[in-house]
């Protein structure tokens, strides 16, 4: 075991974001434990990352939207007290509006970009709190705050992730757990092929690398970044965002309506 950064479990590393995140973090020291359902593809990764770095690498193929195969990735999260680091990253997203929607394929996506890691997040929540070290970084979705952008299923399914890790960061305060939520804009990887709409047919000027994605989400983490936007600029927009959202919440909850709402 390295006992130095510890073993990162990382979901959807078979390509894309997930298979960066693998790169990067074995570079880093980490040992990595690599989910997702292409064995092959898992093994290209983990041959490549190994031959690079010469971390341990494991495999373990699973279909995470499946709930038996879920269930032993969740008892590998529990009872491997060598994982430090929990990269929640398998998702998948649409770009069909809700009249053309298939709904069992928003089911699905409901079941790995919600379900799969809610259950992954609490399988690994208590033995990161019982050790007082840990990190959980969530990959939600610029849709999480701009659900107007692709399918609202999908933007409903990041904003899920968003408000979990919103939730976790305050009930982790003081445990040595650490949260991060990575707000990923168009990216170019095989997400759009699965979504509906080649990642060729986006405008260039709003599609970001996805080694650059990974390497400043990486950079915001070291920051102690909670949320981390790669494509924004303007790192201010965020502040003013979540500072209204917080001095609203003071305020949401009265014993009477709004003087608006009562009766003339
Ligand atoms: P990607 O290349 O399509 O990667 C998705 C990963 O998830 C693959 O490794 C895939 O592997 C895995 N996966 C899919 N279904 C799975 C299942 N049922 N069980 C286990 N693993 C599964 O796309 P990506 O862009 O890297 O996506 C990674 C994350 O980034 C997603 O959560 C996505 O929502 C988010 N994101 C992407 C973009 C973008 O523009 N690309 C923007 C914002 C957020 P297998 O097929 O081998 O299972």
């Amino acid at each position: 075991m390295n006992e130095a950064k510890g073993t990162a479990l990382i979901t959807g590393a078979s390509s894309g974001i997930g298979a960066l995140y693998a790169d990067r973090l074995a570079r880093q020291g980490y040992d990595l434990i690599l989910v997702a359902r292409n064995a092959d593809k898992l093994e290209h990764v983990a041959d490549a990352v190994r031959a690079a770095t010469g971390r341990k690498i494991e495999t373990l193929p699973a279909d995470l939207a499946a709930p038996s195969e879920l269930r032993l990735v969740e008892a590998r999260l529990t009872n491997d007290r060598s994982i430090t680091m929990l990269v929640n990253n398998a998702g998948i997203g649409s770009t069909a509006r809700a009249l053309d929607a298939d709904v069992d394929t928003m089911s699905a996506m409901v079941s790995l970009n919600v379900e799969a890691l809610m259950r992954l997040t609490y399988a690994v929540v208590p033995a990161f709190v019982a050790r007082g070290r840990g990190t959980i970084v969530n990959i939600a979705s610029i849709v999480a705050v701009a659900p107007e952008v692709l399918n609202g299923v999908y933007g409903g399914t990041k904003a899920f992730v968003l408000a979990l890790s919103q939730n976790l960061r305050r009930e982790m305060e003081g445990t040595g757990v650490k949260i991060q939520v990575v707000l990923p804009g168009a990216t170019a990887t095989d997400f759009w092929d699965i979504a509906g709409t080649p990642v060729e047919h986006l405008p260039g000027d709003i599609v970001m690398r996805a080694d650059h994605l990974v390497d400043a989400a990486l950079t915001g983490l070291e920051r102690g970044e909670f949320a981390t936007i790669p494509s924004l600029h303007n790192e201010s927009r965020w502040d003013v965002f979540d500072a209204a959202r917080q001095a609203m919440a003071g305020e949401l909850s009265t014993n009477t309506p709004a003087t608006r709402y009562l009766a003339a």
